[in-house]
């Protein structure tokens, strides 16, 4: 059967390099992942061997030069294994894509090779104390200083904090009018001026890591910057919110399949001894997760066009991108909540892994852009205002 997300022969054999290191790798430590809220490094360590690190990175850097239709179906391979480890992957693509988007950073070429060798793992560190989950609005700045700049941040949230090797950061431009005027550049590991401020133990994405990192006179360099300054706002919007919504969609579309997977199962082999029926001999338990399904592949389905219009953008496609994130957060918080009520009991307990679904799947909702603020961009994009 044809993939949903439209993929070639080299996506298929991509996607199922995913998928074993999900079924042989993942799914042996995620239970163990979540129960610790440690890093998955096992998995984190397998994606960067087998070359998944530069997936979408071209390959004349080292990469499999693969298109957003492909991330999506191996973040949603993840998705289904292990979150924590797809957020991970999510973070770490789209990060990549910001650093391949630049023309202004020093060594970009030498260091999208590292990344694609699978010897540096990068993230994104835009959320802060400040402006919360209004990324596009950091509030901390960019001063000169000699040559260069430096800058003070409370970042409020780093997925890996403790274990990438460099963030894509953002700040106001030097003197900007409007904390819309950013600019993105990248922080290495170990640059003087950077603490992990915290450890995270969080409601769901356990293992991910995300947890907020204090900057205090961090030197940036002309050739650290990513965009050009001031420029940081085109950068998010036409790089980093594309990649981001289509990977946690696809590892929301994970969550759904895993939670449908999950039930399907329970329904067909659990039962009631004194009338020797199962449970899905129950018409409601049956509709429930037929419900379920058709929303997973709603929101399947919708994220494969959208990857396929992205190949041709047009005027709708920035509209397709942020509906497809918001149906298919909708999807895993709807449809991890049906796994959770049609299991009944079984499900409150760890053992059946709906409730680590359940979980899992709030994050996307809060994550910026928050399932609001895309219902606010589509809403303002359909009555012509502009999006800020
Ligand atoms: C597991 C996890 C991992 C994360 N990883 C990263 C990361 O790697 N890098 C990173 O930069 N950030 C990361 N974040 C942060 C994330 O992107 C958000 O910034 C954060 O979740 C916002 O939380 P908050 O309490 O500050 O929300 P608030 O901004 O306080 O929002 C509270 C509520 O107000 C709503 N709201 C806020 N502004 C508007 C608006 N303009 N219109 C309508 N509604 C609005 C929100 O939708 C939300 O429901 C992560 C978050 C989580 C949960």
């Amino acid at each position: 059967m044809a993939h949903l997300y439209g993929l070639d022969a080299a996506g298929t054999r991509l996607a199922q390099t995913a998928a074993s290191i999900a079924a042989e790798v993942a799914a042996r430590h995620a239970e163990d992942v979540d129960r610790k809220g440690r890093f998955p490094k096992e998995s984190v360590a397998a994606l960067a061997e087998a070359g998944l690190f530069g997936l979408c990175l071209s390959p004349s850097v080292g990469g499999a030069g693969q298109a957003p239709r492909t991330f999506a179906a191996v973040a949603e391979e993840l998705g289904q294994v292990c979150a924590s480890t797809a957020m991970i992957y999510v973070m770490h693509v789209t990060a990549a894509q910001a650093i391949a988007s630049a023309t202004t950073l020093a060594g970009r070429d030498d260091l999208l090779r590292q990344i694609a060798a699978g010897k540096h793992l990068t993230t994104l560190a835009l959320s802060e104390r400040g402006s919360r989950s209004q990324f596009w609005a950091p509030v901390s700045k960019l001063v000169e200083q000699g040559t260069g700049y430096t800058t003070h941040a409370h970042k409020s949230w780093v997925t890996s904090a403790n274990h990438a090797d460099s963030y894509v950061s953002t700040a106001q431009r030097p003197g900007a009018a409007s904390p819309l005027e950013s600019t993105i550049y990248l922080i290495r590991r170990g640059s003087a001026g950077v603490r992990v401020a915290a450890s995270f133990d969080g409601l769901g994405l356990r293992g991910n890591d995300s947890t907020a990192v204090e900057i205090e006179g961090l030197a940036v360099a002309k050739g650290d910057l990513i965009s050009d300054l001031g420029a940081g706002a085109t950068t998010k919007l036409e790089v980093i919110l594309p990649w981001f919504s289509v990977g946690t969609a696809a590892m929301a579309n994970g969550l759904c399949r895993a939670a449908v997977a999950a039930t399907a199962k329970h329904l067909a082999g659990t039962g009631f001894e004194h009338t020797g029926t199962q449970l899905r001999d129950l018409p409601t338990l049956r509709a429930r997760l037929a419900r379920m399904s058709a929303r997973t592949e709603q929101a399947r389905a919708l994220l494969g066009y959208t990857v396929a219009e992205m190949e041709h953008p047009s005027e709708t496609t920035p509209l397709f991108v942020l509906q497809s994130r918001f149906a298919s957060l909708e999807a895993a918080v709807d449809v991890t909540d049906g796994a959770m009520k049609a299991c009944g009991g079984a499900a409150f307990s760890r053992q059946l892994g709906v409730e680590r679904t359940f979980r899992d799947a709030r994050a996307g909702w809060v994550m910026a852009p928050t399932a609001d603020h895309l219902l606010e961009f589509v809403g303002r994009a359909l009555t012509g205002l502009p999006l800020f």
